[in-house]
């Protein structure tokens, strides 16, 4: 059975840029893009285009990769287009900044009401920037539709999907009817590196580019006037570490006056 299958992906600051180069504004509760360091497409999301691709090699079908973001997104969708996925949309509107998790998600289902016909929805377990693991299943919610989280392997079984749960000490299997909208996790493992072939092919795809008035959606329902949650502040946590050096004749006595110490600071 040929599968339509959709994958959301999402553009966030690289995870592999160093931590000195992570910069808040504080004024205005934003995280300030480090120059120099291009945006990537999150990991987990990388891993959910791995999953559509895997039952799109057995089975055949379309992968639609979907991102809502500022214009820079479309490189997530490309990167998605050059491992394989065969169509993009990128949802691009002004009025879509400062969306919460669930306006993220409204926004995002109504975009896969507009593309139609679909059977397994994919999305990360949770972007690897804001790490709220919410808008998937927010998205399965809007559509009435099951979901299932925390995936490590998706198959087709009998015309309904069956998929390895990651749980505490294993995983379970879980069986869902389609439509389904299922998040994938880091233990379904390596994504596929884009190939030459496919990045040029990738380089020549048109993207669908929808704004809000394409998806319906009136200026209360986006951004801040939609937002159900309101963000009070964003800071980096001030960590302060003090470093004591215990000295001794020898190594010996060091390690007993260590062992009082933490007995006395009640480490151990
Ligand atoms: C009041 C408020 C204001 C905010 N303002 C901003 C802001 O200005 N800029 C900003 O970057 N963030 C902002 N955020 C964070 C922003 O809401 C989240 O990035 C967004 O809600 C998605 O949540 P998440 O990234 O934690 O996604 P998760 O819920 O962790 O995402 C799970 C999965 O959903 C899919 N997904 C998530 N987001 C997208 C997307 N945009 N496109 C396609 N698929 C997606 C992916 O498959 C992802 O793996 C704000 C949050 C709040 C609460």
């Amino acid at each position: 059975m040929a599968l339509n299958m959709i994958v959301c992906v999402k553009q966030i600051p690289d995870p592999e840029a160093p931590p000195a180069t992570f910069k808040i504004d504080s004024n205005t509760n934003k995280v300030v893009p480090p120059q120099g360091i291009e945006p990537v497409i999150s990991p987990f999301d990388a891993q959910a285009v791995e999953a559509a691709l895997r039952l799109k090699d057995v089975h055949g079908g379309k992968v639609t990769v979907i991102s809502m973001g500022p214009a820079s997104a479309k490189d997530a969708v490309k990167h998605a287009l050059a491992m394989g996925g065969d169509e993009g949309v990128l949802l691009e509107d002004e009025a879509f900044g400062d969306s919460d998790s669930y306006v993220t998600a409204y926004i995002l289902a109504q975009a896969i009401k507009k593309i139609g016909e679909y059977d397994i929805i994919f999305c990360g377990r949770q972007a690897a920037d804001w790490d709220a693991g919410q808008v998937g299943l927010g998205i399965a919610e809007i559509l009435g539709i099951p979901s299932v989280t925390v995936a490590q392997k998706v198959e087709m079984m009998d015309g309904k999907v069956e998929v390895e749960r990651v749980v505490e000490n294993g995983y379970e299997v879980v069986e869902a009817g389609l439509p389904v909208l299922v998040t994938i996790t880091n233990e379904l493992g390596e994504p596929r590196y884009p190939t030459l072939k496919g990045i040029m092919a990738a380089a020549r795809k048109q993207l669908t580019l929808w704004q809000a008035n394409d998806l319906g959606m009136g200026p209360d329902q986006m951004g801040l006037k939609g937002n159900l949650t309101q963000l009070r502040r964003l800071f980096v946590p001030a960590r302060e570490g003090t470093c004591e050096v215990i000295e001794g004749e020898n190594l010996a006595e060091a390690a007993v006056k260590l062992a009082l110490r933490l007995r006395e600071t009640k480490v151990i």
